[in-house]
């Protein structure tokens, strides 16, 4: 008798079975929310994950459609009365579809090359920007397809790049330690003063800052994009890399890279080689946020008190809100300065629709979240939207100059506490 063999056991069933379809996790969802769709909402994905584990489901177009329409921003996670560890889930289906799913010549092009084969290498990124300052230069830009020009206007035109030294010292006498710092490859290429301010913003705090010059990508960019074993790559160079020096902390001012960074002990689990060094490496991981806060660094964020009365208001990043819970520690900072001129943001925590590569591969969707989000910033009034992930403020950034809302200025913490300080 010809035996079958059992569909492939990619998801732990277990966790999958923690969902009870309360539904309590819908109107956090943010395509949920855009289509109204169940296959659209963390419920119906869990559903549609199963059935194909199950082999209810083919995995074909119509499966692949919805998963791919997941932000993983995981604003379900945090919501969910069952503790269900979606972010895991989504993970692992990920991995199963970029395994066994033939995606179009333009998709697999763009995840496995353009993305995948360049934003992890800072130089390469840098190659790759070059094009885009020539297309400008020349004034060309009307003349691409939508997609290209989508792409384009998430560049920034000024793009810096700082090199730091491989320590900073404190300047301040009370020292708190020694933080190491992960520059990021986005940051560090894109946002290099960014990392420049924040650097100094920890010294001022009193740590020494350590900045390894052989650490490399964090490794979300594969988590995210279901290839895990790249991802795992990643943590275990920079594990590596970080456990040569003697670090109290170690400090990352990127939303989505922090999360990654903190699950580098989830994510190596399995091997017995790796899983204690990385959850002793996790252990050390801090937000910029949640070190400066616990220095006590709002007294002197409420020394640089501005007395402008142009209103400040706060988006968060998903990586940072929903994985981390972090979403006190950066409005405490920004409330230090501006005191009552700060105004919350309808849907704070709703993702604008950077996620990672996603305003790439899935532009459409990321296009009607970028307008939710800056519709949201103009009801308050703000002139200036502070956030703490490189990912958002391009695409808050672009959606402001889509708007033609040239007076609303988009920063990073870092850069909104140093110039205050200054
Ligand atoms: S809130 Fe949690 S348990 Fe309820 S439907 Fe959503 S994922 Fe399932
Ligand atoms: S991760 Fe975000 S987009 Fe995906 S199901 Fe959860 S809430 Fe919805």
């Amino acid at each position: 008798m010809k035996t079958v063999a059992p569909p492939e056991r990619f998801i732990d069933y277990d966790k999958s079975l923690a969902c009870i379809h309360c539904g309590l996790c819908l109107s956090s969802c943010p395509t949920y929310l855009e289509t109204g769709n169940e296959n659209d909402s963390p419920r119906g994905r869990i559903y549609l994950m199963r059935a194909v584990q199950d082999g209810r489901l083919p995995l074909g177009d119509t499966a692949v459609k919805h998963i791919d329409l997941c932000l993983g921003c995981r604003a379900c996670e945090a919501v969910c009365p069952s503790g269900v560890q979606y972010g895991d889930l989504l993970e692992h289906t990920r991995d199963h579809i970029e395994k066994h799913y033939k995606r179009s010549t333009f998709q697999t092009f763009l995840r496995r090359v353009a993305i995948e084969k360049v934003f992890p290498f800072p130089w390469r990124m840098k190659l790759a920007l070059l094009p885009a300052k020539f297309i400008r230069a020349l004034h060309v830009e009307k003349s691409l397809p939508k997609f290209a020009r989508e792409a384009l206007s998430l560049i920034p035109k000024d793009a810096s790049e700082v090199k730091l030294p491989l320590v900073s010292p404190a300047t301040v006498e009370q020292k708190r330690g020694r933080a190491g710092f992960i520059s990021g490859c986005v940051m560090s290429v894109l946002f290099g003063k960014t990392n420049a301010a924040s650097v100094r913003l920890l010294n001022r705090a009193g740590y020494d800052v350590v900045t390894p010059p052989a650490q490399c990508c964090c490794g979300a960019l594969y988590a995210h994009s279901g290839q895990l074993e790249l991802a795992r790559e990643c943590a275990r160079h920079n594990i590596e890399v970080f456990e040569q020096h003697e670090l109290s902390s170690i400090v990352i001012n990127a939303a989505g890279c922090g999360s990654t960074l903190k699950e580098y002990g989830h994510l190596l689990k399995d091997d017995p080689k790796w899983a204690e060094r990385a959850r002793q490496f996790s252990a050390k991981v801090k937000d910029l946020t949640e070190s400066l806060v616990q220095a006590g660094t709002c007294g002197q964020a409420a020394a640089c008190h501005q007395t402008a009365d142009a209103k400040v208001t706060y988006h968060d990043a998903c990586h940072l809100a929903h994985p981390q819970r972090i979403t006190k520690q950066p409005r405490e900072l920004v409330r230090a300065v501006v005191e009552g001129n700060f105004v919350e943001l309808p849907e704070s925590d709703v993702c604008c629709g950077s996620a990672g590569s996603y305003n790439l591969t899935e532009p459409a969707m990321a296009e009607r979240l970028q307008k939710r989000k800056i519709d949201n910033i103009l009801k308050t009034g703000a002139k200036i939207v502070v956030t703490t992930n490189p990912g958002c403020l391009l695409q808050i950034r672009a959606g402001l100059k889509k708007a033609g809302a040239n007076d609303v200025e988009a920063l990073h913490i870092a850069d909104f506490l140093d110039r205050a300080a200054k």
